[in-house]
């Protein structure tokens, strides 16, 4: 298997070949961090959002779910926050002229450090028969100077982030001796702060101000909808609501494919609670998360929580599912306990009371709210990336296969005459209708059986339905299970029974 950026390229190149993600303008040389779902990608993706959706609205009957606009009264954007705070700190380097993120830097420089451990972990794993890693961790002095170092840089580093000290971060970057990874030089420009928020001009909007912002979460859109859907849905705390929308940010580097995009798309889901029990309702939002991503057969060993040990100002408890893509772990869904910052910044900025009465204390008060954000995008590349296989078959040959689980796969079957005469087109055709109410299939008779079976393998369709002579015969097809590709011999009605 190729290095873990050649396997990223192939990654981004399958996608394209396969209709998954193409560049945004592609044939005006593109536009950086945008990207399209072709039509495998947006079958997937919108299998995600209903995968999501389904476990959290339809499953949970005190959460429902809203979809509010992308455009927003300005002033909610000063009053979450963002317009003085959602920035990032931004470095140049004045030999490449090549701009970065300054804590991105840093991140960087610590990943290397914890890629040298798990490297010595590796090699020691391989040498020694019964190998203890935790010991090993806390006795091989190579480990223990890197741990060391990560330690001592991180406290340091999320003081100076928590304080928004950019003199500090420069001067770290600095003393790490961080280079520019085009030119190789140090030669830094001072550290500044970059709003990543998009604005642009409306009409007329309140107080003579025309700029408005594309917003760049979410979950603004749930609060300032709170006392809406408490009122109308009739909803007793604790109860969520639920959103899938667009969100816009100006990254100031933009790498990675779909991971970090200027538009791209969030789930989020807020859970109004009970002052005072939202570290309760944390826990459990941790677990139910982990659950959910887990029930697609992803293995454990490709996540890990990470706790936020530096916390915002407005929270009292973080934590990020970190996954495994290609270039290390990295977060994919953060959750956070956001205690009453949100609504509380509404309430003075609009003079309008966004409280719940608690018919069980007899008590009104502003609830404390658990969020929980996932990137649909990011969801998507987790699922990419984890499916992409590339198999030496017995014969020798290369196959390259999508293994993405069947209740996400863009085609859940694909039904194939063996050959495109003697009535199996027809008889493959009367399957087709059949079973096009109830998933989506594809049919197809160009090309050598063989070939059709790999161009299903890398699109990731999970069962192929082959129609022979026996068909004809007996009534009775093949089905090809994608990842085991073994096949059995089905009755026409049996299929959908036995492909759901
Ligand atoms: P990061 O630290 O990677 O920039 P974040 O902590 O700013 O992410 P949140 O504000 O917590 O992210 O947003 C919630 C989720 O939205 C993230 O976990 C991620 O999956 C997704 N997300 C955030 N920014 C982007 C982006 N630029 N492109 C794609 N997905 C994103």
């Amino acid at each position: 298997m190729a290095n873990h950026d050649e396997l990223f390229k192939q990654i981004i190149a399958h996608a394209k070949e396969y209709g998954y993600i193409f560049p945004s303008s592609e044939i005006y040389d593109g536009l950086s961090a945008v990207y399209d779902y072709g039509q495998y990608g947006v079958e997937l993706k919108n299998n995600i959002k209903q995968y999501w959706w389904r476990a959290m609205v339809q499953f949970h009957e005190n959460i429902v779910g809203i979809d509010s606009a992308i455009f927003m009264h300005p002033t909610i954007w000063k009053a979450s926050g963002h317009v003085d705070a959602f920035n990032d700190p931004l470095i140049d380097n004045k030999d490449s002229k090549k701009r970065y993120r300054a804590d991105v830097l840093i991140e960087d420089y610590l990943q290397k450090l914890e890629e040298k451990i798990e490297k010595e972990v590796e090699k020691a794993k391989k040498k020694f028969e019964n190998f203890d890693e935790t010991l090993f961790r806390k006795t091989n002095p190579n480990v223990l100077r890197s741990q060391e170092k990560i330690d001592a840089v991180g406290d340091r580093f999320a003081a100076l982030m928590n304080e928004t000290d950019l003199a500090g971060i420069k001067s770290l970057i600095e003393e790490l001796e961080i280079a520019c990874p085009v030119s190789g030089s140090k030669n830094w420009t001072d550290v500044r702060q970059f709003n990543l928020m998009f604005s642009t001009q409306m009409g007329s909007v309140a107080e003579g101000a025309d700029t408005i912002y594309l917003r760049p979460e979410t979950a603004q859109g749930i609060f300032v909808n709170f006392l809406n859907v408490y009122k109308t849905g009739r909803m007793k705390i604790p109860f969520g609501i639920a959103q899938i929308g667009k969100a816009f940010r100006n990254e100031i580097v933009a790498r990675q494919f779909i991971f970090r995009m200027r538009e791209f798309e969030q789930m989020e889901m807020q859970f109004f609670v009970r002052p005072g029990e939202e570290l309760k309702w944390f826990e459990y939002w941790k677990e139910e998360r982990k659950k959910w991503h887990l029930s697609l057969g992803i293995s454990e060993e490709s996540y890990r929580f990470h706790d936020h040990e530096k916390l915002a100002h407005y929270a009292n408890a973080a934590t990020d599912i970190e996954f495994r893509f290609p270039f290390g772990f990295k977060e994919l869904e953060g959750i956070h306990s956001r205690t009453d910052f949100d609504l509380s910044q509404h309430e003075k900025f609009t003079g309008k009371k966004l409280r719940y009465f608690d018919p069980e204390t007899n008590e009104s008060y502003i609830p404390y709210v658990v969020e929980t954000s996932i990137g649909l995008d990011r969801m998507f590349l987790a699922v990419l990336s984890n499916a992409y296989t590339e198999e030496t078959l017995p014969d020798g040959s290369v196959r390259v296969v999508l293994k993405i689980p069947a209740a996400l796969a863009p085609v859940k079957a694909a039904v194939l005459p063996l050959v495109k005469k003697d009535g199996l087109p027809e008889k493959a055709r009367e399957i087709m209708d059949m079973l096009k109410p109830k998933m989506m299939c594809q049919y197809d008779d160009k090309d050598a059986i063989g070939r059709r079976y790999r161009r299903q393998d890398a699109i990731g369709t999970p069962y192929c339905i082959t129609v022979d002579n026996e068909t004809l015969v007996d009534n009775t097809v093949t089905i090809r299970e994608r990842d085991s590709m073994q096949q059995k011999r089905v009755r026409i009605e049996e299929i959908v029974k036995e492909l759901v």
